[in-house]
């Protein structure tokens, strides 16, 4: 079920970004509709203008291609200094679009705009002193994408191929996951806890560029039900600075002093989604500890903030890191490929830093990541312990917190919940049944 409640263009680019790009950002547009761009659609009209794109080839530059603008030698000239207060024409990419604009029926070259990256292009008019430039960013407006999903076989196929989800292109669907992960790394390995049946709700921003990809994107509410017990994550701009977290629906916060993974979810999964069932060979014996199979060079993240007090190779494990930690926590991992120039013994080390990188040195038949957690001096499942939780809305912010929540939560309410997507999900299989006799 996707639905766009809110959407508010950012105040910058309505009004001037659309006059200033014209057709520039029409063309694409044109080429490939984006849903609900219709504001922009209006210019059309309005244009009394050739325009010629061209793509830069391979071996191609920037002067190549305005030398067959009909422009003298000094104009290029011209053209191209104004350029190079912007970007270095030397160093555009392959693939660079590069627009040309003339008045309709002029010979004579008004405009060119280069587009640098998906988004920036640099603009150059000519005015009656010559040629002049500047950036523009390309502009963005903000989606509200709200979906539901069932998890019939693993988590990363009921995202990707949710098709409520279809008019997003996949690298985007992609990273809905990675925010998922992020969301939940406090309180799930989504590698080995996700288990099917369990269902999510989601309601999501997306920054969107003209061409309908996601540059930024945040989770504003999400469920996720694991084994019949929902999780819930709000997030919440406490100090009205923009980062916010994210709390439950009691406004307790998520985070905790240690992430559930070391690894992020989508690492593990590519290997998961060809292989899943395959177990890690490789073991330490007696094993106190987590295997995680991943690609060689897969980064590897502290899962909580503290100091490394071994940095070595040892026989079995391979190369080996330990972190000490408050409480009387102490992290292992091993057989990794590389350890990161920062982990030093006695380095400090923060929660997510990255490490080093899954290897399979020492004991260990494929790459994988071996993990441990100890507290004083036992090994403890990371998945079982009790880990101090961050700080929960404060008492003057409630107020502001259950309007803020109300809504939130009224969202994901207005999706399908987990019990109606599993009778859905039955009622089609029963379907499917029915047509094949
Ligand atoms: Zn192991």
């Amino acid at each position: 079920m996707t639905r766009n409640p809110e959407r508010s263009f950012l105040p910058l680019l309505a009004v001037v970004a659309t006059l200033v790009l014209g057709l520039f950002v029409l063309r694409p547009l044109l080429a490939d509709p984006v849903p609900d761009a219709g504001e922009l659609e209006a210019l059309k009209a309005a244009s009394a203008e050739d325009i010629r794109v061209e793509v830069l080839d391979r071996g191609q530059t920037f002067g190549g291609i305005l030398s067959r603008a009909n422009l003298s030698p000094s104009e290029q000239h011209a053209l191209l200094l104004a350029f190079r207060e912007q970007a270095n024409p030397a160093r555009m990419r392959d693939g660079t679009e590069i627009t040309l604009r003339w008045i309709r029926g002029n010979e004579e070259l008004r405009g060119v705009e280069v587009a640098l990256n998906p988004d920036e292009l640099v603009r150059l008019d000519r005015d009656a002193f010559g040629w002049r430039s500047s950036v523009i960013e390309t502009p963005v407006w903000a989606d509200t994408v709200m979906v539901a999903g069932l998890i019939e076989r693993d988590l990363w196929s009921a995202v990707v191929l949710n098709p409520d989800l279809r008019e997003m292109p996949m690298g985007d669907r992609a990273r809905v996951i990675d925010l998922m992960d992020r969301v939940f790394q406090w309180q799930l390995d989504f590698s080995r806890q996700i288990q099917s049946g369990d269902a999510y709700r989601l309601v999501f921003e997306r920054m969107v560029r003209p061409d309908g990809s996601m540059r930024t994107g945040r989770i504003l509410a999400a469920e996720l039900v694991n084994r019949n017990t929902p999780l819930h994550a709000i997030w919440f701009d406490l100090y009205g600075d923009g980062e916010g977290g994210y709390y439950d629906l009691e406004g307790e916060s998520l985070r905790r002093a240690f992430i559930r993974a070391p690894l992020e979810y989508r690492r593990i999964s590519s290997v998961f989604t060809q292989n899943r069932l395959h177990p890690v060979y490789g073991i330490n014996r007696p094993h106190h500890g987590v295997d995680y199979a991943a690609p060689t060079g897969t980064p590897i993240m502290a899962t909580a903030d503290g100091v490394v007090t071994r940095r070595e190779f040892v026989r079995g494990y391979g190369n080996l890191i330990d972190i000490r930690h408050a409480n009387g926590f102490l992290t292992r991992y091993a057989h990794l490929n590389s350890f990161d120039s920062s982990v030093r013994v006695g380095a400090r080390v923060r929660q997510g830093q990255t490490i080093g990188t899954v290897g399979m040195t020492g004991t260990a038949t494929g790459p994988h990541l071996h993990y441990e957690m100890h507290r004083n001096g036992q090994p403890v499942d990371p998945l079982n312990v009790d880990i101090p939780a961050g700080d929960p809305i404060p008492e003057n912010a409630r107020d502001r917190w259950n309007d803020y929540l109300g809504v939130r939560f009224a969202m994901l309410e207005s999706l399908p919940s987990a019990p109606d997507l599993r009778l859905a999900a039955a009622q089609a299989e029963r379907t499917a049944t029915v047509d094949d006799d």
